[in-house]
């Protein structure tokens, strides 16, 4: 079907769809109001699905209608530019039901909280994912730049990730995926639904002493509770110093652009303060952390941040 270029024409299909499918749609939203960096511009619609087959519906109509759309999950690896965004977002964080544990498998969807899955995991005993405990996103987010912290990465232990595939909800197998740093192969327009980990048992002890671990180094490391996207940027190849450590050695801790700053607890985090902070002092404030990285060690640094632009 052609692209429907008509605004009010648009909006009456995406109308329509939500109806249809009986799908929460909202108007109005902002980007500063659903990322965790809190800045952004407006977005024409929010649709929130329920369940699985659900969103695999959802987005099927978007795409039989050519309305262009987005996933979104927790937003905090997004920085939106502060532009009017004529996409609709799919929010996934109403697919939060409970994981279903078998065995050594867990079963979750794509809206579920990443640290209350491993919360969840601890309490049944496995191990795996205790090191992603105080990443703040959903599964679907983990899954999609395959996160990782203190050794451990997502990818590592899927089994298989549901996908949205001509409406319905596919089942592929995790080795069928490239698990890269902080990148897999999942395909620009992929909707991730849900995915079943496999897991391993360990004594609870240990367990519970590694996810202690992981987040007291996280609470001395990085700005906790400050509006941040976690890491900016990626760390250069193995072997170069870490890419916070080359920007505090630049001495940017503090560096500030507007309502950007330069956290002084880790270089690699730019964090927003204020009401009038913009996704654009963000975007200066890294473009000159990376002006500076390239200039003195001839260092090309790449965004681990999503940056999505209204253009
Ligand atoms: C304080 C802090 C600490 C952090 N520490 C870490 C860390 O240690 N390690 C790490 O890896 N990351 C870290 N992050 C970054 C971020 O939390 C992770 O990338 C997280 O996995 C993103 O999940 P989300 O739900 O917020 O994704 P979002 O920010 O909502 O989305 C990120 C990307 O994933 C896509 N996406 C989201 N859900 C889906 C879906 N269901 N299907 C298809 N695409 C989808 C979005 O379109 C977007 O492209 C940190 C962030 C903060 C704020």
């Amino acid at each position: 079907m052609a692209k429907i270029e008509d605004p009010t024409e648009r909006d009456a299909a995406v109308e329509q769809i939500a109806i249809r499918l009986s799908v929460p749609a909202e108007r109005g939203r902002r980007f500063a109001d659903l990322t965790s960096l809190r800045v952004g511009g407006s977005i024409d619609w929010v649709l929130s699905p329920n369940n699985e087959a659900q969103a695999a519906a959802l987005v099927h109509d978007l795409e039989q209608h050519a309305i262009a759309w987005r996933p979104l999950g927790s937003g905090s690896n997004v920085l939106a530019d502060d532009g009017e965004h004529h996409y609709v977002i799919v929010s996934l964080k109403g697919l939060k039901a409970d994981p279903v544990f078998d065995g050594n498998r867990v079963s979750v969807s794509a809206g579920y909280s990443l640290p209350r899955l491993c919360i969840d995991a601890a309490r049944q005993d496995l191990s795996g994912i205790e090191g992603l405990n105080g990443i703040p996103g959903t599964v679907g987010g983990a899954l999609w730049m395959n996160a990782g912290a203190y050794g451990q990465e997502i990818g590592t232990v899927v089994e298989t990730v549901r996908v949205a595939r001509g409406g319905r909800v596919i089942e592929i197998p995790g080795s069928e995926v490239q698990w890269n740093y902080r990148h897999t192969s999942f395909r620009e327009g992929e909707m991730l639904l849900g995915a079943t980990l496999s897991l391993h048992p360990d004594d609870p002890q240990k367990i519970s002493e590694r996810m202690e671990k992981a987040k007291s180094q996280r609470m001395a490391t990085q700005p906790h509770g400050s509006r941040s996207a976690g890491c900016f940027f990626k760390n250069a190849p193995a072997g170069s110093v870490g890419t916070g450590k080359m920007i505090d050695d630049l001495g940017m801790k503090g560096t500030r652009r507007g309502g950007a700053v330069v956290s002084p607890k880790h270089a690699n985090f730019i964090v927003t303060e204020g009401d009038e902070a913009k996704a654009e002092d963000a975007l200066a404030l890294a473009e000159e952390i990376r002006a500076r990285v390239k200039r003195e060690h001839g260092i090309d640094l790449e965004y681990e941040v999503e940056l999505w632009s209204s253009k």
